[in-house]
């Protein structure tokens, strides 16, 4: 059942705001929303005074990230209200927060799919991402991280850092993004700031420098020290209404005596710190203020701390508590005061594209109305509606139609936006994550002439290499299942949603099995199928069943064997006749998927190029389906001995007859199957380490390495993907929920031949 659209009434409502600013409002896809998301008012959200901010060096774009729970959409839910962009508080208790807009995230009040949301903040714009935390979505933490000049890690202030932070924590230090860190729910009776400090230092190898110091504990968390400044912050009020807008500032000398010298020593650890962190800092210790750091000025503090930010050497730490409303004030200021303009980033980009535009579609969100809207940041130069841009990937020139800024899911028109951006457009019907927009294909050119002449490329003119913004790596998925429509007048809409879920999410694959006709479905692990199969419930309103999910494996052969074979056909008129010799072999590299080849015999190869096509074309398709189970072969080498065409014959005969001669050649050369094997990470308590242990040893696992971390045990392990489903429940109810784990593909290994029995007489319905 399509939703209602909201277009009439949602015009009304924000037309009287925006009269005067003279900007097009387009209430944008109904779509996405089921009829709970008009429990959030429409007239809750309040637009931006300037749509395009005017000064770089005041642009913010920042991703929050924590471990599942830590507090990331309540915080954000807060910085929106302060910043005056919401009128209410959303809760994601209530199921009715701005950024977790999907109505699965709002039912299971997870983030699922980053949104980006845009506020001011004292005269800063703050572009806002916010990222999922649960193991089968880090692409989307990866995809949105790439683009994210500075991040804010939450933790829950009674657990410290957890093990999905140290993931996201890793990704973050990859990409370089400077980052704060936020310790959130200092208002639980088992919040620790000192611990939770400590953490951050010994799992996360990181040098936290203590911003402020929480005033009261527990229930009667009221505020904090700010050290920058000297002063106290205290939220008053205490009834659960109280919205924390308002807050006391006291200067700390004016406040009482035992506090003031705690804060003074706090002051002093934290100016020693920088100083030794930079070198600017130190030199003007020495020479103004000797050992008198009383008198250091705030400001001068404050651009230290900003320098040793941005230069990774040090992560400011400030607490507070969202869910109570305290302290997230002072962390939007410490976002403004402490993390990177765009244009603090370096990249070679900037300087080989000049004025150029240069810019990098990091997520495709698919709506009914307007087809595939594609989100780009900005590098350099300007991006405007109603021009041709060019994609450096697929080579190819789009026209952009419009632009837009993202407001969670309202989006607002405007007519040019300039780099350090994050823009939103229409009509890019062919761009997919992870690609580079430049303005022309002579832009580009000109870009990795540049490039090469700094001695950064190649010297092959086609190169583009480095001119292209390196995108996002998508995993291989490792899982599959059929999925089918009620009725097959439904197949064409099944369709349909299927090609738009995947133009926003690279990691699912949707292809069809050719002997039965079937559409089959591959994903990251079980969550992200299921969350597919809930999409195209609600958004494409479509009711599909899922059979049952399987594991991708693959086949390889045993041993080289030689096939000949001939086609002879009539087919109307035309006879055509073809025969090929071929001999398939394997390769020592059988682990992935590139280990695949084709080479020809010499007086093959004087074939023209269109036959060599047609023949080429024969063997890859024979790759696609082996001949044991009919899954992707890998690890085979395939030699063209001879191909004899009779005049008449067609191209699409010869691919016939290549097929064939493979199918032949690599079920005569002993089927192997190969099957995933997962790297996995489990971190637990030492007291339910052994019942891990050996639940592992009966799924096939071979542990790898046991690690402490802190009081816990990291233990990495090597798994069959098939040894592994529902794992998440078995290691919840094996440690009593206290253990997390994260899993990867990490190879293909052949599998012994008694297990490959089982699974051959399994697949056939045999057991
Ligand atoms: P996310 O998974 O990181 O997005 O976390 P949520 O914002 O969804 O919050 C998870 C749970 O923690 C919710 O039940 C919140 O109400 C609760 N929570 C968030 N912030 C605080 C806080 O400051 N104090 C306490 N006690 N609970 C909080
Ligand atoms: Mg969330």
């Amino acid at each position: 059942m399509p939703p209602k659209s909201f277009g009439t009434y949602s015009k009304m409502i924000w037309g009287r705001h925006l009269l005067k600013a003279a900007i097009k409002i387009k209430p944008l896809r109904v779509s996405r929303h089921g009829k709970r998301h008009y429990s959030l008012p429409p007239d809750n959200v309040k637009p931006l005074r300037t749509v395009v901010h005017p000064d770089v060096s005041k642009i913010r774009n920042i991703g929050i990230m924590a471990h599942i729970d830590a507090g990331k959409t309540t915080t954000t839910e807060r910085m929106l209200y302060y910043s005056g962009y919401t009128r209410m508080l959303g809760d994601v208790d209530d199921g009715d927060t701005v950024t977790d807009f999907m109505v699965q995230e709002r039912e299971r009040g997870i983030t699922i799919q980053s949104a980006a949301v845009t506020f001011d903040w004292k005269k800063h714009r703050i572009n806002l991402i916010d990222t999922p935390g649960h193991v089968d979505f880090t692409l989307e933490v990866e995809r949105s991280l790439r683009v994210l000049d500075g991040a804010v890690a939450v933790f829950d202030a009674s657990a410290g850092v957890e093990a999905q932070t140290l993931t996201v924590w890793r990704q973050a230090e990859k990409h370089q993004v400077p980052c704060i860190c936020f310790l959130n729910k200092m208002d639980k009776p088992t919040a620790n700031f000192g611990f939770a400090v400590e953490s951050i230092k010994e799992k996360l190898k990181a040098t936290p420098l203590i911003l402020q110091i929480p005033v009261g504990s527990g229930k009667n968390f009221k505020g904090l020290i700010d050290l920058v400044n000297n002063q106290k912050m205290v939220w008053t009020a205490t009834s659960k209404e109280d919205d924390g807008r308002t807050y006391e500032t006291t200067a700390l000398s004016q406040s009482e005596c035992s506090e003031h010298l705690e804060a003074q020593e706090a002051r002093a650890a934290l100016i020693e710190q920088v100083a030794d962190l930079d070198d600017d800092f130190a030199e003007l210790l020495l020479t103004d203020f000797g050992d008198n750091f009383d008198s250091v000025p705030s400001s001068k503090l404050e651009d230290a701390l900003r320098r040793v930010t941005l230069a990774q050497k040090g992560v400011p730490v400030v607490c507070g508590s969202s869910l109570r409303n305290k302290g997230v004030q002072p962390l939007l200021d410490a976002i403004t005061a402490y993390l990177p303009a765009p244009n603090e980033r370096h990249s070679d980009l900037v300087r080989w594209y000049k004025e150029d535009l240069c810019a990098l579609a990091f997520k495709v969100l698919h709506d009914k109305q307007r087809g595939p809207l594609v989100f780009l940041r900005i590098y350099s130069g300007t991006l405007k509606p109603q021009t041709a841009v060019h994609n450096i990937n697929r080579n190819n020139t789009e026209r952009m139609s419009r632009l837009l800024v993202p407001f969670a899911d309202q989006h607002i028109e405007i007519p040019s936006l300039t780099a350090g951006n994050i823009a939103l457009t229409v009509g890019l019907k062919q761009t997919v994550t992870g690609d580079t927009i430049v303005s022309s294909k002579a832009s580009a050119a000109a870009a990795a002439r540049r490039a090469r002449s700094e001695g950064r490329m190649g010297t092959n003119p086609g190169d583009q290499g480095s001119v292209i913004l390196s995108g996002v790596e998508v995993p291989e998925p490792v899982f599959f299942c059929s999925i089918e429509p009620p009725t097959m007048a439904k197949q064409a809409d099944l369709e349909n949603a299927l090609a738009c879920l995947q133009r926003e999410d690279p990691s699912l694959k949707v292809r069809v099995d050719a002997d039965s006709g079937q559409t089959i479905l591959c994903g990251m692990g079980e969550l992200h199928i299921e969350i597919i199969h809930d999409r195209i419930r609600r958004e494409y309103g479509i009711e599909t069943h899922l059979g049952p999910l399987q594991v991708a494996y693959r086949e390889t052969i045993l041993q080289r064997v030689s096939v000949t074979e001939t086609l002879d056909r009539t087919l109307g008129e035309r006879r055509h006749v073809v025969t090929v010799t071929l001999a398939v072999s394997p390769t020592e590299d059988i682990s992935t998927g590139s280990s695949l080849g084709i080479s020809f015999e010499e007086e093959v190869a004087q074939l023209s190029s269109e036959l060599r096509e047609a023949v080429e074309n024969g063997v890859q398709s024979a790759y696609l389906q082996g001949p044991l189970l009919g899954y992707p072969v890998q690890g085979v080498c395939t030699l063209i001995q001879s191909v004899n065409i009779e005049s008449g014959s067609s191209l699409a005969m010869v691919s016939a007859c290549v097929s064939r001669c493979m199918l032949k050649a690599l079920s005569q050369a002993g089927g192997q199957v190969l099957e995933p094997m997962m790297s996995l990470e489990v971190t637990v308590g030492e007291e339910h380490l052994s019942a891990i242990l050996s639940d592992l040893a009966q799924r096939r696992g071979t542990i790898r390495d046991i690690q402490n971390r802190q009081s816990d045990k990291l233990l990495l392990a090597t798994v069959p993907l098939a040894e592994l489903m529902g794992y998440s429940t078995v290691l919840r109810t094996l440690s009593s929920g206290n253990a997390t784990f994260t899993l990867q593909l990490d190879t293909y290994e052949s599998m012994n031949p008694q297990d490959q029995s089982v699974l051959l007489k399994r697949l056939a319905g045999l057991v």
